[in-house]
């Protein structure tokens, strides 16, 4: 089954198999506009998933997450945001597996190492098995060791932005370490996207794909 990715900006991607869609950290219209995307980008389809990573404002947004919602829409997130997006929000934390029809995943730490901005315990990210295939997204975090031991990953989307997340060095590590078929940086602040294929450049079979905001790309089957 062909995945369809498209990057809508900063750390939140609309991925489409099947029939399903899926958001990652859906952005406010204020942060989509600072981050000079076209509102038009904003997807018209409804989604069946919404996952979000952590509390900060820069990753999930209440009135973009109701413009996705219909009644059958799943949202997921860890405590903190989803007491404030409401009722229905299934509650995750970090080791946490939920199964359903259409989509599996698991919930991974998201932390800092020597930073204060996100401590262990708060934020995740998601390994998330769809169409038969694996999609990890990274979170805002370093580079920690729980990304040695992913296991298969087709789609690493991961922060290259430093300050907050690692930084691109750090990121190509991590891509060394997770070894996926396809990484996408993302949450990339001021750093150029196009580094981490320069640093990854000749690495194994690593793809990398820097994108732009409203870009979509595919991965078919092998
Ligand atoms: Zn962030």
């Amino acid at each position: 089954m062909t995945l369809e990715i498209k990057w809508l900006g900063h750390s939140w991607f609309r991925i489409t198999v099947d029939g399903v869609n899926l958001d990652f950290d859906p952005l406010s219209k204020k942060y989509v506009k600072k981050l000079g995307v076209g509102e038009e980008l904003g997807p018209s389809q409804k989604s069946d998933f919404i996952l979000v990573s952590h509390s900060h404002g820069d990753h999930w947004d209440l009135e973009t997450i109701r413009s996705l919602s219909g009644p059958q829409t799943v949202i997921v997130a860890p405590r903190k945001p989803a007491n404030r997006i409401g009722e229905d929000v299934r509650v995750i934390e970090a080791g946490h597996k939920l199964t359903f029809d259409k989509l599996s995943l698991l919930a991974i730490p998201a932390y800092n190492l020597r930073k204060i901005y996100h401590r262990r315990g708060k934020g995740v990210g998601y390994l998330v098995t769809i169409g038969g295939k694996v999609i990890y997204h990274a979170g805002d975090t370093d580079f920690i060791p729980e990304m040695n031991t992913l296991g298969k990953v087709d789609v690493a989307l991961l922060p290259i932005g430093g300050r907050f997340t690692m930084d691109v060095n750090d990121a190509a590590n991590a891509a060394k370490a997770i070894s996926p078929r396809l990484v996408i940086p993302m949450h990339n602040r001021d750093t150029d996207p196009k580094e981490l294929a320069r640093l990854l450049q000749g690495f194994q079979n690593i793809r990398v794909e820097p994108m732009v905001p409203g870009q979509v790309i595919e991965l078919k089957d092998n």
